[in-house]
């Protein structure tokens, strides 16, 4: 038997995760077309962020945790998304209605 090899150590660095060939919210890769993020896109994408985070929303943890490692400030020349996962996290009524519970 050969001795067990020592991984280097995972990195932490920010957004190692994110493959940004693929869309920011689903990381899937899909037939659906992807729209690149606009300077509008990304403050509507930050707003539903905080308020799905202050309303405890259970249900997209996985894209919140996504989003939460990647520099939503910085530049998003390199982020797109597809409309059918953009729509509905950003939608207002669904932010609404977390609220409301
Ligand atoms: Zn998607």
């Amino acid at each position: 038997m050969y001795p067990v090899v020592n991984l280097p150590s995972r990195r932490h660095s920010r957004d190692d995760e994110i493959n940004y060939t693929l869309c920011l919210l689903c990381q899937t890769r899909t037939k659906q077309k992807l729209r690149n993020a606009s300077e509008a896109g990304m403050s509507r994408i930050k707003q539903a962020l905080s308020d799905r985070l202050k309303y405890n929303d259970v249900q997209n943890v996985l894209i919140m945790d996504r989003l939460q490692t990647v520099d939503l400030e910085g530049d998003f020349s390199n982020i797109r998304w597809h409309d059918h996962c953009y729509g509905p996290f950003t939608h207002s009524e669904h932010i609404k209605r977390l609220k409301a519970r």
